[in-house]
Formats: C-alpha cells, sequence, structure tokens
C-alpha cells in the first residue's frame, strides 16, 4: 500500500462515524444505537449481517471472490463507552453527561467499518471475513458472552484478530507481541476476623488492624520472592478499611486488591500461596481470615506465527521501519484474551500519538480518538484480510 488509497478516500465517512457514535456513547451492553449504525452500515455495504450474539453484539460475514480456500478470518473491534464525564467541548463530545468514549472504541468501530466497506467493494480475497462488533469490552466481559452465545460455532473462524488505539505510540506506528499483550486481572477481598476491645487493654482483644499489617507486608513476598524475576505479575492492595474510633481496637477489617500475571501457572500458584499466607497469618495471631477472588479477563497472548501475520500485514501499510516488534506488555487487561483462548490469533496496538496533548490518554476526560489514524487502522485491517486470504493469480 501504504495507506490504501480507496480507504484514504473514506476518511471523511469514517470520520463522521466515528464523531456521531463519539456524542452518543452507550455503556456495556447498551449499545443498542451504535450497534444499529453497524448493522444498517454493513447491509448497506451489501455485508450479510446477523445481531443478538452477546446482547448487542453484531456479526457481519463477507465471501471474497476466490472460493476456493475455504479459509475464515475474525476481525472484531469493540463498540462501549465509559461510564465517566467528558471534560471536551468540542462539538462532537458526549451528549450524554456521565459517559464517555474515553477509550477509542467510536474509533474501533468506524474503522472496522471502512475496511468492511471496502473489502466488500473488491472483496479481493479468497475466504470468508467476519466482521466481529462486540458489546461490553470495559469490565464486563462482552466478548465471552459472544463466545457463550455460539460465536465461533456459528462463524467458524480459523484465526481472530484484534486491535487498540495506543496513545503512547506515535501515529502512524503499529506494535505487535509475538506473546502476551495485556495480563489477566483478578479483584481479591479480605476480611479479617479479630475480636474488638478497649485500645488501652489490647490483652483482651484480638487486633484486626495488626493482622492486616502483617498481610499487606507478607503479600510483598508474593511477587518479590515467589515469582520467577524473569516473568511478571502484580499484586496490589489497594483499600484497608477497619475501626471507628482513636480508642476502640475493632472487630474485624476488610482489605481489597487486584493481581495481575501473564501466565495461569503464575496465576493459580499466587492465589494458592496468597490464600495459604491470609490464613496462616492470621492463625498465628489468633485471628481468622479469608480471601476471595473475583475472577476477571485472562490474559491476551498473541500466538507467534498470527503476531508475524500481523507484523507483515502492518508493514505493508506504515512501512517496516515503523512496526514495533516485541515491545513491553502492559498490565491493564482486555476482554479480547477469552478470543485468544479459543482461536490463535494477534492483537496489535495502533499508534494514536497524543494529539490533544499529555492529557490523551485513554481513559482521561480529556482525552478524544485520533481521526488522522482511522485511515491507518481501515488499512491494516484490509492488508490483512488480503494478506492472509490472498487470491492465486
Ligand atoms: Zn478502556
Ligand atoms: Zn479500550
Amino acid at each position: 500500500m501504504p495507506i490504501n488509497n480507496r480507504i484514504a478516500a473514506f476518511q471523511d465517512d469514517m470520520t463522521a462515524w466515528r464523531r456521531d457514535i463519539h456524542a452518543h456513547p452507550e455503556l456495556g451492553f447498551e449499545e443498542k444505537r451504535t450497534s444499529d449504525i453497524v448493522a444498517t452500515k454493513l447491509a448497506e455495504f451489501g455485508i450479510a449481517v446477523h445481531r443478538g450474539l452477546g446482547g448487542t453484539g453484531v456479526v457481519g460475514t463477507l465471501t471474497g471472490l476466490g472460493t476456493d480456500s475455504g479459509r475464515t478470518i475474525g476481525l472484531r473491534a469493540d463498540m462501549d463507552a465509559l461510564p465517566m464525564p467528558e471534560a471536551n467541548d468540542f462539538d462532537h463530545a458526549s451528549r450524554h453527561a456521565g459517559r464517555m468514549h474515553a477509550c477509542g472504541h467510536d474509533g474501533h468501530t468506524a474503522m472496522l467499518l471502512g475496511a468492511a466497506r471496502y473489502l466488500a467493494e473488491t472483496r479481493n480475497f479468497d475466504g470468508t471475513v467476519h466482521f466481529i462488533f462486540q458489546p461490553a469490552e470495559e469490565g464486563l466481559g462482552g466478548a465471552k458472552r459472544m463466545i457463550d452465545d455460539g460465536l465461533f460455532q456459528q462463524f467458524d473462524c480459523e484465526q481472530v484478530y484484534g486491535l487498540h488505539n495506543w496513545p503512547e505510540l506515535p501515529a502512524g506506528r503499529i506494535a505487535v507481541h509475538p506473546g502476551p499483550v495485556m495480563a489477566a486481572a483478578n479483584q481479591f477481598e479480605i476480611h479479617v476476623t479479630g475480636h474488638g476491645a478497649h485500645a488501652a487493654m489490647p490483652h483482651r482483644g484480638i487486633d484486626p488492624v495488626l493482622v492486616s499489617a502483617h498481610i499487606v507486608t507478607a503479600a510483598q513476598s508474593l511477587v518479590s520472592r515467589g515469582t520467577n524475576p524473569a516473568e511478571s505479575a502484580v499484586v496490589s492492595i489497594t483499600v484497608v478499611e477497619a475501626g471507628t474510633a482513636a480508642n476502640v481496637i475493632p472487630d474485624s477489617a476488610r482489605m481489597r486488591g487486584t493481581m495481575r500475571t501473564f501466565s495461569e501457572e503464575n496465576h493459580s500458584r499466587i492465589q494458592e500461596q496468597f490464600g495459604r499466607l491470609v490464613t496462616s497469618i492470621a492463625e498465628g495471631l489468633g485471628a481468622t481470615a479469608e480471601l476471595r477472588f473475583r475472577p476477571g479477563y485472562p490474559a491476551t497472548v498473541n500466538s507467534e506465527p498470527e503476531a508475524r501475520i500481523a507484523a507483515a500485514a502492518a508493514a505493508k501499510v506504515v512501512g517496516e521501519e515503523n512496526v514495533v516488534w516485541a515491545p513491553d506488555p502492559t498490565m491493564a487487561a482486555e476482554d479480547f484474551g477469552y478470543m485468544l483462548k479459543e482461536r490463535p490469533g494477534a492483537y496489535i496496538w495502533l499508534g494514536h500519538g497524543a494529539h490533544l496533548g499529555s492529557s490523551c490518554r485513554l481513559h482521561n476526560p480529556h482525552y478524544d480518538f485520533n481521526d488522522a489514524i482511522l485511515t491507518t487502522g481501515a488499512s491494516y485491517w484490509a492488508s490483512l484480510v488480503e494478506t492472509i486470504l490472498p487470491r492465486s493469480a
């Protein structure tokens, strides 16, 4: 390529779609208006539309002009906004108080629509593409809901691909990881039960605050001593609650936090060690304690062959020198990890650049999607399809 010429001609349309979606943000599983727009546009382009997976999910299916390969791939975009107020005051700022497209899913939706339009016009590929527009990426696991509703049974995908705009990466660059991209994230809660007493007579009680302090300190060993130094993990205790008065030892204490890892072995090992630590520290000090995990998203892990394909497709658009291979992964989480557990594939970072200044970061109230990269993203999608499903000469 670089930027596909035909896709470059969609710049104004994609910008208009993106800004319209930005102005009307919808939260997870409530993407009614957005999914109506997606379904209507796909149908206009001549693409078969299926609705209802995961509630508001939309799948568009398009077969290329070549018919021999029988091959299939899935391309995924997310559609939901965040429950936060927008601080921008431009024309397309959110019209709904307390809801905002601060993660750029408006842009992801618009660029996959742009790619779908181009691919429906040209159909210069051999096989079938499923355009997967998923609800509820932000914490609610819309990808899992679509999978549970039969996504991959109804729409066979040999491979599945996703992307996210990345403000830390300059516009015009694309980063590809050959393995882990984002971490698995769990939340946990610890209840410590002691025995309340007068603070002047601590020997009459069992102090849950002291027990909690030991647990917080000991939890630091889970990563620094228990985890292979060549791997990464995070255990953060972020909430500690106990007590009501300076002269009262409380009955109980409560803590909350999050744990992040890239591998399932690390995940289950830390969970198990943490559980032992919590109960034995409490027991040693005469208290009882319980650790409860609320499972979150699995790690987002690319398969290396598909990551190499994604990097090759990206290089055709932005040039080899602008493809960043194997950068550090991040400890943030992403529900595309569920899809990558089902099918091999790759999730890439599309350079976004903090084009509105340093506060234009994901989940920041000043964020806005950079419309200049809509054509880069759509061209990448097109390049990926034409690379994976080439028509025989
Ligand atoms: Zn987000
Ligand atoms: Zn996001």
